[in-house]
């Protein structure tokens, strides 16, 4: 019995059969490959990174590729997670909140994604306890196999229809040997055998190790991590090998013959300056051709068509290099409380990476904690030296009160000393309040997310009626919405002059309209505003070089090829600042 007639036993359901294999309706058994990637020995190898940048590769071909995260926790999204523990939450048009890892498909093959290619153990879970509460397993106990795996084997099906994916890729979170993420890898050794020879092919990602004391490449640690993998009834096909430096051949042979993987596909996935350089690395080494042999692929495009996408995407990674070895240099300061993670703010870093390049400057980031900053005038000094040398500044969006008169003191300072300025989010709500401080008179203005207070200026508020009208379940304002322009403002002519421009959102809290007008009459313009209801999404301040804030996260949908204008104006005015030229580069023409 081979995987074809298998799946279509199993497809056949009853009370008597040991296999629980439930196919969403219009599942075309053959039609779809997949491509399940797990990591060895160590996570946070970037898992994620190959594996976006083989569907990259595959993409570029003209195959529809697909990507799924399976996240071993037993949340059902990220969206209650510590950012300072697990990097930023990276929010998708649909308002899923998921890992980081979803941003680097998004960005590396330039498409939205949504809650379909993103799934926890909670989920899972969910789903098998709802099912069990309708009767939905023929009176069985309901078991880790066949149950839970046939609903994960479900999820993956179900994007596969929804996708209409020619390759499905499955990153496996954890590593191999996880307890979380056994049952995942067990749903896809089933899954591999379901879809027959040629369906499915393994990617482990693996580490070798090099010790300074030693001088040399270790690759025990990964042949037992590959070991276990393959006691769990799993041939990989393809090994990338994580090493700071090359593999050696030496070492890449020991791999091979432990794991029967020939030395065509044990890869050598070593540190580069840019994670953008990945898909160069796989093609060089042939890999992406190999993978499609193997799964039996026919290209979808010609290879004209193919060859300007790769032409197009080798700009972008020369200019990564050209800017990295620049002398243009251009500072932009982000305060924030989570300073010691960069992963936390991973997508404004690589936002601000898009706009550099095209401009052809090299974007240094400094980080400024403020917690020990305020805005009295006493403490003026402080906030200049902590600027020094900056030419432009961001603060990100952010929970909670530590820090934030020190982030308000900042913006004091960019606002009257001409410091381009881009607020996000949190960054937004703090710019209204140092303007309704500092210009309308109001100096008991303050946000109701931070302080309980009775008298003062509730100017940032959380205001229930609007959440009403939005018909939300939660109180969090999630996901990409349509943001209506102002005619004539710089917000306007920034997003081409169009009536309204799409970006991700991510709050609680916003600006009570009673003060709108306070806030207007003084200077400020709300050149963006949510289509149907007062909400302020956009402020800028006339006669300021570059002062911008929005309510959403502009981070979010800057991709390499297409940087975000608002980061395009933070960079070209910093680098006005900071006299050094821009030049506009030829990334994605
Ligand atoms: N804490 C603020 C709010 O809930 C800002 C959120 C954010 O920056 N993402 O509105």
């Amino acid at each position: 019995m081979d995987g074809q007639e298998l799946l279509s036993r199993v497809a056949r359901q009853s009370d008597e059969t040991e296999f629980y294999t439930p196919m969403p309706a219009g599942y075309k058994p053959g039609k779809t490959r997949y491509v399940i990637v797990v990591g060895t020995v160590m996570s946070g190898l970037g898992k994620g990174i190959f594996s976006s940048s083989l569907a990259k590769l595959m993409q570029d071909r003209g195959l529809v590729v697909s990507p799924i995260k399976l996240e071993g926790y037993l949340n059902i999204d990220s969206g209650t997670l510590n950012p300072f523990r697990h990097g930023e939450v990276f929010v998708l048009d649909d308002g899923m909140e998921t890992d980081m890892d979803l941003g680097t498909y998004e960005r590396m093959l330039d498409k939205n994604l949504t809650r379909d290619n993103f799934a926890t153990s909670g989920q899972i879970f969910t789903r098998v306890l709802e099912r069990e509460r309708r009767g939905g397993y023929l009176g069985r106990d309901v078991q880790w196999i066949p149950h839970v795996t046939g609903e994960v084997k479900a999820r993956i099906r179900e994007l596969a229809v929804r996708s209409g994916a020619d390759v499905v890729f499955v990153e496996i979170g954890g590593t191999v040997g996880d307890y979380e993420n056994s049952y995942y890898i067990e749903a896809m050794r089933e899954l591999a055998f379901e879809e027959g020879p040629n369906s499915t092919i393994w990617v482990a990602l693996t580490y070798v190790m090099q010790p300074p004391a030693l001088g040399e490449q270790k690759s025990k640690a990964a042949q037992l991590g590959i070991k276990r993998l393959m006691e769990a009834g799993v041939q990989p096909a393809v090994i990338a090998c994580r090493c700071e430096t090359p593999v050696t051949e030496k070492v890449r042979e020991k791999i091979s013959l432990y794991t029967n993987v020939p030395m065509a596909r044990v890869f050598s996935m070593h540190d580069c300056k840019s994670i953008y350089e990945i898909p160069q690395m796989i093609r060089k080494a042939g890999l992406d051709a190999e993978a499609v042999r193997l799964l039996e692929l026919e290209p979808r495009t010609d290879a004209a068509k193919s060859e300007r996408f790769w032409t197009q995407w080798q700009g972008y990674v020369e200019g990564i290099r050209n800017v990295n070895e620049s002398d243009r240099e251009v500072v932009i300061g982000i305060t924030g409380k989570y300073t010691a993670l960069r992963d936390s703010y991973a997508s404004i870093i690589k936002a601000l990476e898009h706009a550099g390049v095209h401009y052809g400057v090299r974007v240094e980031i400094r980080w400024i904690d403020t917690s020990d900053l305020d805005d009295t005038p006493g403490k003026a000094k402080d906030v200049a030296r902590a600027l020094e040398g900056v030419h432009g500044i961001i603060v990100p969006g952010g929970f909670g009160a530590r820090g934030s008169e020190g982030k308000i003191a900042c913006i004091h300072y960019a606002r009257e000393n001409g410091l381009p300025y881009l607020g996000i989010c949190f960054g937004f709500q703090m710019a209204v309040l140092e303007f309704a401080r500092n210009v309308c008179g109001l100096p008991g203005a303050y946000s109701s997310e931070l302080e309980k207070r009775v008298d003062g200026d509730a100017v940032i508020d959380i205001l229930p009626e609007q959440k009403r009208i939005e018909g939300l379940g939660g109180n969090m304002r999630l996901g990409g919405r349509d943001i209506e322009l102002k005619p004539g403002t710089m917000a306007h002519e920034m997003f081409g002059r169009q009536a309204t421009f799409r970006m991700r959102f991510r709050h609680r809290y916003e600006v009570d309209p009673r003060y709108i007008e306070t806030l207007e009459s003084h200077g400020m313009v709300f050149s963006g505003k949510a289509p149907d209801q007062p909400i302020m999404q956009i402020l800028e301040l006339p006669g300021h070089p570059y002062f911008i804030g929005t309510q959403a996260h502009p981070c979010l949908t800057s991709r390499p090829l297409r940087p975000q204008p608002m980061f395009m104006g933070l960079v070209r005015t910093s680098a006005e600042r900071a006299g050094v030229p821009v030049a506009e580069q030829a990334v994605g023409s």
